[in-house]
């Protein structure tokens, strides 16, 4: 059994513990050859096995030579998994969540702007909302891709987020990330507007990061 199925399921199993995705919502993958490995479609987590893991290559091809299991299918959202692997070279892992604090302010269709430093690390000024598209469709796809533009994280309307990284773990981490930023910039609204960094002090933040932790590496 590949290590990268044991890693794909570790990370989905840590979505879940962590309380970023519940259910059957959500779905990760990772850069896996000249294909890649996703999550299986409406399975839940705590029944998935590293054989239910689904490799495809990048046309949406699935081969049963490639699988260990024919029951599972892969992800609903397979096309932007593989659209931003396939435009974005530096990207090998796609995490797609439900989070409630993200997907509330997806809800709103609200970008989230420079209301805190640690905006940088989703690798701009913001974090964009998406417009909606249907699940599973190219359109949603299409959105996701040009709300990731220079950014490594993006809402989804009236859906959830993505974020994605050089790794599974840092795609974990900047999930994580962004989830924490939602609800603190939530938070924040309750009580008022929040103040804004400029664009000369996020300018500051971004040189800052440089060679801080590992969060520039995507
Ligand atoms: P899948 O179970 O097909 O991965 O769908 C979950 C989801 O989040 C759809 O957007
Ligand atoms: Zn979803």
């Amino acid at each position: 059994m590949s290590q990268l199925r044991e890693q794909l399921l570790q990370v989905t199993r840590a979505l879940s513990e962590l309380g970023l995705n519940r259910g059957t919502s959500g779905n990760v993958s990772v850069r896996d050859g000249h294909g890649m490995l996703v999550t299986p479609s409406g399975m839940a987590v705590e029944l998935m096995t590293p054989h239910d893991m689904v490799w495809m290559d990048m046309q949406g091809n699935v081969s049963s030579k490639s699988n260990g299991s024919d029951k599972a299918k892969p992800t609903s959202e397979w096309r932007f998994h593989r659209d931003i692997l396939q435009a974005r070279p530096e990207v090998h892992a796609v995490v797609h969540t439900h989070s409630s604090f993200a997907t509330t302010l997806a809800c709103l269709r609200r970008d989230v702007p420079a209301f805190h430093y640690m905006i940088a690390v989703a690798g701009g000024d913001d974090i964009r909302c998406a417009p909606y598209a249907l699940f599973g469709s190219q359109a949603l796809s299409d959105a996701a891709l040009s709300a990731l533009s220079e950014r490594r994280a993006c809402l989804l309307a009236n859906h959830g987020m993505i974020a994605v990284g050089a790794s599974l773990p840092q795609a974990l981490a900047l999930a994580v990330e962004v989830e924490n930023l939602c609800e603190q910039y939530w938070r924040a609204l309750q009580l008022g507007e929040p103040h804004l960094l400029s664009a000369t002090e996020m300018q500051a933040v971004h040189v800052q990061f440089q060679g801080y932790g590992s969060w520039k590496s995507s």
